[in-house]
């Protein structure tokens, strides 16, 4: 009722926030706040993401259930999940190693089978599996990836981004639209998400 009362009106949205237990992607000690409409600290110094702006986000990408879909920033994997609900198949990139192993456990006692994981640097997108119909980045970049935007479908490809300060003051949430090779970019609304980092951690290359 909060998330509609907010703006989440799309009713396939809501039913897969309520289908996907999001107690199951908190750490223990946080599990009295699960359902809380609020970010929560999870390993590695990143954050699961609060109901609404998953919600938001979601709404935002217009998915249809033959979408292949690219998160990248796949943190407790819970967006991912949500993702999951009414997609083909969605693919998803996480630059920590444990969060991603944590996610994958996640996803196998959930049964969610159609999620397809990549541990590297989702800066760079995912050559091998593009193009994506729609790619939803959930931490914050500078500005709009080009690689992100030229694996976008060249056929009324969406991408949603939070986009601006790394800090996390004065973020915005972007849609970007492609059609033919030409994009337009669209603001939603003011979000305050992690940094997305170029580059894996300890520097290693993927
Ligand atoms: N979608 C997550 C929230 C993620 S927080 C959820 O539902 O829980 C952002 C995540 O993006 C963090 O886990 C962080 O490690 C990851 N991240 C940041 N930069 C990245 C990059 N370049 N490639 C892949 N993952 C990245």
């Amino acid at each position: 009722m909060d998330l509609r009362n907010a703006g989440v009106t799309n009713t396939q949205v809501l039913s897969a926030i309520e289908r996907i237990p999001r107690e199951a992607f908190v750490e223990d000690s946080f599990l009295d706040q699960a359902y809380a409409n609020q970010a929560l600290p999870i390993a590695c110094g990143q954050t699961i993401s609060q109901p609404l702006v998953v919600g938001l986000m979601t709404q935002a990408l217009e998915l249809h259930d033959r979408h292949k879909v690219l998160e990248v920033g796949t943190g407790s994997g819970y967006q991912a999940a949500v993702l999951s609900r009414f997609s083909r198949r969605v693919y998803t990139i996480e630059r920590h190693q444990d969060l991603l192993e944590e996610a994958e456990r996640r996803f196998e006692s959930l049964r969610l089978r159609n999620i397809t994981t990549l541990y590297g640097d989702g800066y760079k997108g995912w050559p091998a599996q593009a193009p994506f119909d729609r790619i939803l980045v959930t931490a914050a970049a500078r500005i709009v990836p080009r690689e992100l935007v030229e694996q976008l479908s060249e056929n009324g490809g969406v991408m949603i981004l939070p986009v601006g300060d790394l800090a996390g003051a004065d973020q915005e949430v972007l849609r970007v639209r492609k059609e033919g090779k030409n994009f337009t970019t669209e603001r939603l609304f003011p979000v305050r998400f992690v940094p997305l980092v170029q580059g894996m951690p300890g520097g290693q290359r993927n």
